[in-house]
């Protein structure tokens, strides 16, 4: 009965909704009543799932997610590529984890509990079980909806990677059997893999979260009820529209702090929510002020927070395997009290998780496909934010005397990094893990941070607001950012996007030569007619001392783009070149009454993707040594000697 009563209740709300008034197009509505088990470290779940046929042909199946069976087993996709590890977090192998869906029907209509299969459309593992496909008895037809009812039991794996328990923390997240995305005529739904994100369609989820009384919870979503039950348990509900995704936390050992965020330009007013440790209490003031340090900073760049709240998710020391982790607003940080303030490890994972709201959650670009659309984007916007609230050199690390600034923490990674991928690549086909993740977050923002240079500050601001304007809640592709930046910036740059997000290659300008040669005085005979024998006193009619100055610049790497150079001469005077790049190297010559004193190619460090930045400049080098030429000469001699024994 009160099942029954819920589906009526689910049912006008659907109807009742003012979709115009929606940010996103509705494609899903998730109604779940969820029940953690705190001994069996396991969530009860029934889901009532509306989904809204958007294309326009008939759909005669429907593909789920079941990420939870990544942890089922060491076959699946996901512990095959990982080898059970996740940023040196290891699977316990006495707690694995997986999801059962025990039953499907249509909503008042047929069982279809026979009709899933688990499917495996990125590899040929068999035994992978994180997808699954469910046949309709028939097609749901173009802007028909069709409403399932799914019953599932969730096992959480001890968390060592996003999801899963530690004693008696729990981060539900991945959790229930979620839709993959119907687009270009067919369902696009990845397995899960090692390294790889997500992806799913927008819509409305309206979650019941029933736990033991002394459990505090924090949820995607505002909460909108809390039901007291006779069972010593607690029903809290969560509800939030224009989401993707839903998750949710329970321990005993939170301490909850709220607090009321508001700007007034861009206006936004929204309750920060913190779920912090008992032992994590020290922290406390470090997330309020670097979570309202992330909603300023994004929400003056690209666009207002506008959700009710953000839930920031502080995990215990031991499952900081389910830290620095983004749910639609939610997110997981990651700290311990024995931080020095001065290292800002707390405040940037903050700041960084809180801003995938924006590129993951409202964007919600396809991670599995273009993971750089979230992840880079998200360390451009991490590093501007961390170099202005922190100081460019001192925003990660400020302490003894040691300054590290976030912006010099990620080039390092690009540094070291091979020329094994592009960034643009699928997430689960890059070379190694590492190669994923130095691609699609640092060079990534570095590329973002290089266009900005180029284009100018004011050019780049205008491009990242229209996108983020004009993008969010509707799955952009990376031709969609392209396409915008070449609008603002009214120019043709298909030539930086295709060296920089589709080949593998590195860049590298540098000064070769700095050399400065003394030009013999005038001798022989001059057109002027005269005859000079060199002995002539340096007087106003002849001629003074003249150098021949020599600068030689060679692109050692792949990679073009326009270089400034900047000569400096030994009385002071500075020349600046500039030179297209392309070729594989430039020389310029100037004869002057003075010495070349030194030469710098990008002298501001515009050209940050350059991945040397020691061979940048250069003091002018001594003459030649004698060594080097009589050295040469003996190797052309017994070259010469070889050649006429051997003829
Ligand atoms: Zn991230």
């Amino acid at each position: 009965m009160k099942k029954f009563v819920f589906l009526v209740f689910v049912l006008s709300l659907f109807f009742v909704l003012p979709a115009a008034a929606a940010r996103s197009k509705h494609i899903v509505d998730y109604r779940i009543k969820a029940r953690l088990d705190t001994e069996q470290k396991a969530v009860d779940g029934q889901q009532v799932l509306t989904w809204l046929n958007d294309s326009d042909v008939p759909v005669s199946e429907l593909q789920f997610h079941l990420y939870l069976n990544a942890f089922k087993n060491n076959r699946s996709t996901f512990m095959i590529e990982s080898g059970g590890e996740s940023r040196n977090f290891k699977l316990d192998e006495q707690h694995w984890g997986y999801i059962d869906v025990k039953s499907v029907r249509i909503l008042y209509g047929p069982d279809l509990t026979d009709d899933m299969e688990f499917i495996h459309p990125d590899d040929d593992n068999q035994e992978d079980r994180t997808v699954m496909r469910l046949l309709l008895p028939e097609p749901v037809q173009p802007q028909q909806k069709i409403m399932l009812e799914i019953e599932f039991f969730s096992k959480l794996p001890k968390v060592f990677a996003r999801s899963g328990f530690h004693g008696d923390f729990f981060m539900v997240a991945q959790w229930f059997p979620k839709l993959g995305v119907f687009q270009d005529g067919e369902w696009n739904c990845h397995q899960y893999h090692s390294e790889s994100e997500f992806f799913a369609d927008f819509g409305v989820f309206e979650v019941e979260i029933t736990v033991p009384r002394e459990y505090i919870v924090g949820a995607t979503g505002k909460r909108k009820d809390q039901t007291e039950n006779d069972d010593g348990t607690v029903t809290y509900t969560h509800y939030q529209e224009d989401v993707h995704d839903f998750a949710w936390t329970a321990s005993p050992n939170f301490i909850e702090v709220r607090k009321r965020f508001t700007l007034d330009e861009p206006k936004v007013n929204t309750e920060m929510i913190f779920l912090i440790q008992r032992e994590h209490e020290i922290l406390k003031d470090r997330y309020i002020s670097s979570l309202s340090n992330g909603i300023t900073f994004y929400s003056r760049n690209y666009g207002p927070y506008p959700f009710e709240t953000i839930t920031l998710v502080d995990p215990p020391l031991r499952a900081m395997g389910a830290g620095g982790m983004e749910y639609p607003t939610l997110f997981t940080a990651g700290g311990a009290s024995f931080i020095p303030e001065g290292v800002r490890m707390t405040e940037m994972v903050t700041i960084h998780e809180f801003g995938h709201n924006f590129w993951y959650g409202m964007v919600a670009s396809n991670e599995f496909e273009e993971p750089w659309l979230d992840e880079g984007f998200n360390s451009y916007s991490e590093v501007k934010a961390m170099s202005e609230y922190y100081g460019k050199d001192t925003s990660m690390v400020d302490v003894l005397g040691i300054k590290i600034g976030d912006f010099h923490s990620q080039r390092m990674n690009i540094i070291g990094s091979g020329r094994l991928d592009p960034i643009l690549k699928k997430s689960w086909e890059f070379y190694s893990g590492g190669s994923y993740g130095v691609n699609s977050y640092a060079k990534a923002s570095f590329v973002l941070l290089m266009l900005e240079n180029y284009l100018g500050e004011q050019v780049m601001g205008r491009i990242m607001k229209t996108y983020f304007e004009r993008w969010s809640f509707r799955h952009p592709k990376t031709q969609d950012f392209i396409d915008v930046a070449e609008e603002i910036s009214g120019l043709d740059l298909d030539w930086f996007f295709d060296q920089f997000l589709k080949s593998p290659d590195k860049l590298d300008y540098a000064v070769t030569e700095v050399t400065s040669q003394e030009v013999k005085m005038p001798k022989g005979i001059f057109d002027e007619g005269e005859v000079l024998t060199g002995e002539e006193e340096v007087s106003e009619k002849k001629p003074q001392k003249t150098y021949k100055n020599r600068v030689t610049i060679v692109r050692k790497g792949e990679w073009i783009f326009p270089q400034d150079i900047l000569i400096n001469f030994e009385d002071g005077e500075q020349m600046r070149e500039t030179w297209e790049g392309r070729e594989r190297w430039i020389r310029f010559v100037y004869y002057k009454p003075v010495r070349l004193k030194s030469a710098c190619v990008d002298p501001e460090n515009k050209v940050v993707i350059d991945i040397n930045y020691l061979n940048n400049s250069r003091l002018r080098e001594p003459e030649k040594a004698p060594v080097t030429k009589y050295s040469l000469s003996l190797m052309l001699f017994f070259q010469k000697l070889l050649s006429l024994l051997a003829g």
